[in-house]
């Protein structure tokens, strides 16, 4: 049994494949995003790709540069670029909520009590009971995934990104396509426009639920309103890459929208370690020589012993795996 619907491009004519799981699908021809009754999708927008080949090699050369430092990392090899173009989801709305409830605190008094002679200050700890009703009024852009449990190396990171970066998308441009995006390849969406807006108001609704318990001690009551203000399916261009370093593989994922570095993994060498160690060690003496030197100060020791707990931390956690990640 055959799970592939069979259509044809609303724009081109091309044959379309389609996964009956995905809910926005593209033309591996021309891109154009097709609903899954085979309708086309218009607000389909993308962040534009800025760089190539040569561009990554060196976004990744000064990645290493930058990132490697005292690790003494050469000879790496690039074995791998996949240009991918995400999809994601952008929920645009005017969220209004309003709140009432209370907030709890303590505040200290003083004040003047008798006379004369008998005259002194009293300080006192008084609790406060502050009724609060405020309102939150905003225009959102929620981003959320296109796909389910997606495996994407730095995928929920380049969420955050699309989030800053939105308002630079542009309109899908099926000559793009051909042109610029023409290695990617292209996700498409298993997140239909229905489910996108539910979740989208899924998020205001926790996100403002979560400012007005921030606010109160206790919220008594709190209700939110969304107009919805367009949804957008996006695509974001990520190069996935992957160099070797003494036989281990490492990745990094790059937007190329703006080169930025969404998330990559750096190799712990040995000389890395063996840095980190002796700093540690120096760290840890100086720490023991500290508590000597400060022994008739009760908290000199305390701090000096809380140091060194956390210096010790420290190098266990990077001495011992084998790679870094760093964004
Ligand atoms: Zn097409």
């Amino acid at each position: 049994m055959s799970l592939v619907k069979e259509y044809q491009c609303p724009h081109c004519n091309a044959p379309m494949d389609v996964n009956p799981e995905d809910a926005i699908f593209n033309c591996v021809s021309c891109g154009q995003a097709v609903l899954s009754d085979g309708s086309e999708f218009k607000d389909h927008y993308i962040l534009k790709n800025t760089l190539n080949r040569t561009k990554i090699h060196e976004i990744v050369k000064d990645f290493i540069k930058k990132k490697g430092f005292m690790r003494g990392i050469k000879g790496y090899k690039i074995t791998n670029i996949t240009p991918t173009l995400t999809p994601f989801w952008v929920v645009t709305s005017d969220a209004y909520t309003h709140f009432v409830g209370y907030l709890r605190y303590s505040e200290t008094k003083t004040r003047t009590v008798g006379s004369g002679k008998n005259r002194r200050t009293v300080t006192e700890h008084v609790t406060v009971y502050r009724p609060i009703d405020q309102e939150i009024r905003e225009k959102r852009a929620d981003v959320l995934l296109g796909r389910r449990g997606s495996s994407i190396y730095g995928y929920d990171k380049v969420r955050d990104i699309v989030r800053s970066e939105f308002s630079t998308a542009i309109p899908f441009n099926h000559d793009h396509l051909v042109g610029t995006e023409k290695e990617f390849d292209y996700l498409s969406s298993e997140i239909d426009l229905d489910a996108a807006n539910q979740l989208g108001k899924t998020v205001v609704f926790d996100n403002h639920r979560a400012r007005a318990q921030k606010a109160c001690t206790k919220v008594f009551d709190c209700a939110t309103q969304l107009t919805y203000t367009g949804t957008y399916f996006v695509h974001a261009p990520v190069w996935q890459v992957e160099y070797v370093f003494k036989d281990e593989t490492y990745r990094i994922a790059i937007l190329g929208s703006s080169g930025r570095i969404i998330l990559g993994e750096i190799p712990v060498t040995t000389r890395f370690r063996m840095i980190f160690l002796t700093l540690t060690f120096l760290a840890l003496g100086a720490a023991g020589a500290g508590s000597w030197f400060g022994r008739y100060e009760v908290y000199v020791p305390i701090i000096a012993g809380i140091v060194a707990a956390v210096i010790g931390f420290f190098t266990l956690k990077n001495t011992f795996k084998p790679k870094s990640v760093v964004d």
